[in-house]
């Protein structure tokens, strides 16, 4: 979408640069209080990660697969009208398996089997019921990975969290910093000096934290929508567009950003168009940020670029139904590093929603590289292919070759919270603050799911609106 507007308006309330989840939902989010805000997207299209491919009968993710159903997410998606384009994961996706010893085991699902289940064992559970025990930790910069062992044990952060890891973060947990990737399971520790008591704790009546706004049928569901999850960037897309302020230009990179002696930002693209605002949001990958603002100030520069994304791609495999030996009846696959595969797990798709793949075959996603091992994400497509398939055929049971194939490469993929990115996000606030209008945002800070962005994006648009009514100004 492009239009003149942007360029005969002198100069705007706010310029947004980059259309991914957090950049739309803040712009969605001034439209509606009628701020003249315009959109700045370098790809033909906007959503970011939020890239759905159809390709015939074969429709895949290029990158998230699924949001989880929250409060925020439930009235965003009330508000723009796509509850009933909603479709949530088929029950089976609540089965997980993690590979042990070349097998697939499901996780437990309840107490009972989860006292005889493989992944655990008895040193497993030596753990887990020490953890009651276990003293608080007061280091600020614990990894993730010493949090785990030093709580649950050496056997729940090989088989559980270090799978976990990857299939979430890609990463690395002895370089995650618990407090940045996991806040949740620290903010236990912390109230309760256990995650188990405070998990239990948690349960009891009148404590469970109520969430009235979400029907209970979709409380905690993961979802997406028939065309993808890319329909949701496209209805933002056109919920923002609808407003008689707001504007989207796509294909539209952003090379230069400056700022003039009477505070307003002035931005030029790759083809020498300009645009100038009030206020400048940047909402891209924090590498892009820092090398935007390197010529106006290195140590915001710098602490942008320290943020580490590693590459993943996605190989992304057909197969007839008959030639596949596991029922697939899960979500997906994860592989602990422990089981020596180059892969990092495997996606079920075609078994979360229908329209995925053709009748009598199936969809999966394998995902490849990430933090631990960034080269399996290199290589030509042959090579990916050959890795994705011989892990499939060894874990699977897949004998036939596939009948599709696509391969999805993500260069930088997800930033890494790691051990210094709390102090990191510190100095980059505190450098801010010499910018007045300046606001960055984006999935390297306050949670990478698309969900966390949709909401950090639109209380950012929310917060700028706010701000700019009480200095008099439009809205
Ligand atoms: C492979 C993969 C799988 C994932 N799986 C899941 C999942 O299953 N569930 C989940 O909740 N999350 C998942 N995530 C994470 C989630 O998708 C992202 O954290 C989220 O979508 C990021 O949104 P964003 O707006 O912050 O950034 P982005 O989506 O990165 O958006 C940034 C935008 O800025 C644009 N841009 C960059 N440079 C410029 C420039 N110079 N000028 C103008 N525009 C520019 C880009 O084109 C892009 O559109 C996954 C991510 C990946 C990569």
């Amino acid at each position: 979408m492009t239009s003149g507007r942007a360029r005969t308006d002198p100069v705007q309330d706010v310029v947004i640069v980059g259309g991914g989840a957090t950049g739309l939902a803040a712009a969605h989010a001034l439209a509606r209080e009628q701020a003249r805000v315009t959109l700045l997207e370098a790809q033909p299209q906007v959503g970011g990660n939020l890239r759905t491919l159809r390709d015939g009968p074969w429709q895949i993710e290029q990158g998230p697969n699924t949001v989880i159903m929250k409060p925020p997410l439930y009235a965003l998606l009330a508000e723009l009208d796509l509850l009933d384009e909603a479709r949530v994961a088929d029950p089976a996706s609540r089965k997980r398996f993690v590979a042990l010893a070349g097998r697939p085991v499901a996780l437990p699902s309840n107490i009972a089997n989860a006292v005889t289940n493989p992944l655990l064992g008895w040193r497993g559970w030596s753990g887990i019921l020490r953890e009651p025990f276990v003293r608080r930790s007061t280091a600020a910069d614990e990894s993730l990975a010493d949090f785990v062992q030093r709580r649950l044990g050496r056997r729940v952060l090989d088989r559980l969290v270090d799978p976990f890891v990857s299939g979430v973060y890609a990463g690395d947990p002895a370089r995650l910093l618990a407090r940045a990737a996991m806040p949740r399971l620290v903010a236990l520790e912390q109230a309760y000096g256990s995650l188990i008591r405070g998990g239990l704790m948690r349960l009891l009546p009148g404590r469970a934290k109520s969430t009235p706004a979400v029907p209970r049928a979709w409380r905690g569901r993961l979802l997406s929508f028939d065309g993808g999850l890319q329909r949701l960037a496209e209805r933002l897309q056109s919920a923002i567009t609808a407003q008689r302020h707001a504007d989207i230009v796509c294909e539209c990179r952003i090379e230069r950003i400056e700022r003039t002696s009477d505070g307003i930002w002035q931005l030029t693209d790759a083809t020498g168009r300009r645009w100038a605002a009030r206020r400048l949001v940047l909402s891209v990958p924090a590498h892009v940020a820092a090398s935007l603002l390197a010529p106006i100030d290195t140590t915001l520069a710098e602490a942008l670029s320290e943020i580490v994304y590693p590459p993943v791609s996605i190989v992304a495999l057909g197969f007839r139904q008959a030639d596949i030996a596991h029922p697939l009846d899960g979500f997906g696959l994860l592989l602990p590093r422990a089981e020596g595969r180059e892969t990092l797990g495997t996606l079920f798709p075609s078994s979360l929603f229908p329209g995925r793949a053709p009748p009598g075959h199936h969809l999966l996603n394998v995902f490849l590289g990430g933090r631990q091992s960034p080269d399996t994400a290199r290589g030509d497509d042959a090579q990916q292919v050959a890795r994705a398939t011989t892990d499939l055929r060894d874990l699977l049971g897949i004998a036939g070759p596939p009948v599709w194939q696509r391969v999805v490469r993500w260069p930088q993929a997800i930033p890494q919270y790691e051990i210094g990115h709390l102090e990191r996000l510190a100095r980059i606030d505190a450098a801010l603050t010499a910018h007045e209008g300046l606001s960055l945002a984006g999935n390297w800070r306050d949670g990478i799911a698309v969900g966390d962005c949709l909401e950090n994006g639109r209380q950012l648009g929310e917060a700028l609106a706010a701000a700019m009514r009480s200095r008099g100004r439009a809205p």
